[in-house]
């Protein structure tokens, strides 16, 4: 029996993927309505039930998380009991990002400048150092955008301070990090995985295109990424892997600028830029994720094809105009719709990237809710 802290939509395509492999699952999240609630045991309780934790650790093989701001303590918790993958250490560095880039910067590995800020004054300060355009974001528990505020002068600077100083003084303890704004080409993002053995497979990189801070479409391969780039993606992946003796699958955010890839952030966990591997690769991001946990051997990452991944995001579409685009596949996580809520996503696979964009187009006509914010 497997053990997932987080029962959310990854949570469900890691137990969809497991189940051909004969694996059961055990999920342990707060929410009411989890998109695993059907497919598996669930116990829901609070992740610092302690009561509850004992008995989701009871029998269980090894656990996992499905969501990074799980509390680490719950985890060092679980790890007196049972072996719990990827390594507490890389949630930590990833849930506060000035920790993440002086862990990135650390390795060698690009990152935007930054400085920490506590306090109004700190802010003005970074600001000189950093300049215009900048922008200001809450260390801890930032997702799909929220927690950060741009910053292109003296006014927005105020106005940045006011939208999450105060906020972040009573949620975090006034943690919050400056960046210098990255004028990229594009976003890329690098799926890899470590098993216990050490060994690493990698996807290949992907294209990723968001909208009010949350990924709407990806591209994978990602279109033009010459091999100089790719080999720099996998040497840093590569880095960040051994160095935290890492076991799972691992995403690494860029900003892609010419020859020259820029950390933004990393994800300890399947990634929402590896839907498409379900369809588009030999093995899937979710099943290399299992096989790595439980010290089986790795499988092929390279795409099998051309593919796109588009999210669906506030509202559903029609699932007739949907599968009758060639090469389309529809993943709905069983969630009711609410805007700005991720309900599902769509794979295009086809022969080439032509290809998937002439499909992409025709879904992007039919459906109003997947478009027109990327592209
Ligand atoms: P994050 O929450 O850090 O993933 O940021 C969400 C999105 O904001 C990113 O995918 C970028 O599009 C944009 N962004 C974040 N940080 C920067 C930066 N330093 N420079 C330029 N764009 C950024």
């Amino acid at each position: 029996m497997i053990g997932v802290l987080g029962a959310g939509q990854l949570g469900r395509m890691l137990a969809l993927a497991g189940y051909p492999l004969g694996l059961r699952f055990r999920f342990l999240d707060a929410a009411h309505d989890a998109p695993v609630k059907d497919l598996a045991e669930f116990i829901r309780a609070d992740f610092h039930d302690k009561g509850a934790l004992d008995r989701f650790a009871d029998g269980l093989e090894v656990v996992t998380y499905e969501f990074e701001n799980v509390p680490v303590d719950t985890v060092e918790r679980l790890t007196r009991r049972v072996p719990v993958y990827p390594p507490p250490a890389a949630l930590r560095a990833s849930q506060d990002r000035l920790e993440e880039k002086t862990f990135f910067r650390n390795l060698g590995i690009p990152t935007a400048p930054f400085v920490a800020v506590h306090s109004r004054q700190e802010l003005d300060a970074a600001l000189a150092k950093i300049g215009y355009p900048a922008i200001l974001k809450t260390r801890r528990m930032g997702y799909d955008g929220k927690g950060q505020a741009p910053i292109r002068n003296a006014d927005e600077a105020e106005r940045a301070w006011e939208a999450l100083g105060e906020s972040a003084a009573q949620a975090t303890g006034l943690a919050l990090i400056l960046e210098g704004f990255v004028a990229f080409e594009r976003e890329v993002s690098q799926l890899a995985v470590r098993g216990r053995d050490g060994r690493m497979v990698f996807y290949p990189l992907v294209e990723n295109h968001h909208a009010e801070g949350m990924l709407r479409l990806s591209l994978a391969s990602a279109p033009d990424a010459s091999p100089t780039l790719a080999r720099l993606a996998r040497d840093y992946a590569a880095r960040v892997l051994d160095t935290l003796n890492y076991v799972g699958v691992l995403a690494i955010e860029f900003f892609q600028w010419g020859e020259e890839l820029i950390a933004n952030e990393m994800a300890p966990r399947v990634h929402n830029s590896g839907h498409w591997t379900i369809e588009g690769a030999v093995t899937s991001q979710f099943e290399n994720h299992l096989r790595a946990i439980l010290g089986l051997p790795l499988g092929i990452a390279d795409a099998r094809c051309a593919c796109a991944m588009l999210n669906i995001i506030g509202d559903f579409p029609d699932t007739q105009k949907v599968l009758s685009c060639p090469g389309a596949h529809l993943h709905l996580y069983g969630k009711k719709a609410r805007p700005g809520r991720k309900l599902g996503h769509i794979t295009v696979c086809a022969e080439t990237m032509e290809m998937v964009r002439v499909t992409v187009e025709q879904l992007r006509r039919s459906t109003s809710t997947l478009g027109p914010n990327f592209g």
